[in-house]
């Protein structure tokens, strides 16, 4: 069939560790959608900082910095299968999940000059039949017309068990303390800074994790996009 109006966009936000990955990836592969995490551009740009010896406190150089750096995204072979990050020519996707890297992201994010330019990025994956993006200030600020917007929560425990586990999976031994003090750290900076704050847009659905599989906070959102023929609209675009 050939495609026919504007892409499908399944905007979920939420903090670190509430299981939207895996849960985002999902939904993409169940719907024929492009998968992207934006975060991978926010960590991709604080690589670049890092590597230049340059402190992510320093807004200056930071911004500088960010604003020269070719970042892109580079498509993958299937949907469900995440959009990689390039920086400089360099494939970076699997260099910047590191917690380092990880805080100085939420560190340079509060940058207006980062955000600017980030958020372009973003708003370019807005093509094909559509996509389902992960992120702090997709339903806020980068697609506040999203489909769907789904605000994804979890107690801080659990979001630390969960992450705890991702990283063992990934081959870093770290403690469970150690990743809840690092989580509350990006915590404060995501919801606390001055612009797009961490915080549910108005029309957004919030789903409490906790106590909840991924496969059951899937269902959930298919079930959403289903009551908004997003099912549908997504099928006759592939
Ligand atoms: O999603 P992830 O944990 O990889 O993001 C790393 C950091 O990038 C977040 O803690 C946040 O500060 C920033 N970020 C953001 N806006 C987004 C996605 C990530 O500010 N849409």
């Amino acid at each position: 069939m050939v495609a026919m109006g504007r892409p499908v966009v399944i905007a979920i936000d939420g903090p670190a560790g509430a299981g939207k990955s895996t849960v985002a990836r999902k939904v993409a592969e169940r719907l024929g959608l492009a998968y992207v995490d934006s975060g991978a551009t926010y960590r991709a740009a604080a690589l670049k900082v890092l590597e230049a010896g340059v402190s992510p406190d320093d807004a200056q150089r930071v911004a500088a910095l960010v604003s020269g750096a070719q970042i892109e995204w580079v498509a993958p072979a299937s949907p469900g299968v995440a959009w990689r990050v390039r920086v400089d020519g360099r494939d970076v996707t699997t260099s910047i999940r590191t917690p380092e890297v990880a805080l100085a992201a939420a560190k340079i994010s509060q940058l207006p000059a980062v955000r600017t330019k980030l958020v372009a990025l973003q708003r370019q994956l807005n093509v094909g039949p559509g996509v389902v993006m992960e992120g702090r200030d997709i339903g806020t600020v980068v697609f506040p017309d999203a489909d769907l917007k789904v605000f994804l929560d979890a107690d801080p425990r659990e979001r630390a068990r969960r992450r705890r586990g991702q990283d063992a999976e990934e081959g870093r031994a770290s403690t469970l303390e150690e990743i809840a003090s690092q989580l509350e750290r990006r915590d404060q900076l995501d919801a606390g800074r001055a612009i797009s704050p961490l915080v549910p847009a108005p029309d957004a659905h919030i789903i409490d994790s906790t106590r909840l599989s991924p496969d059951q906070v899937v269902e959930k959102i298919i079930e959403l996009a289903r009551e908004r023929a997003l099912v549908e609209r997504a099928k006759d675009k592939t």
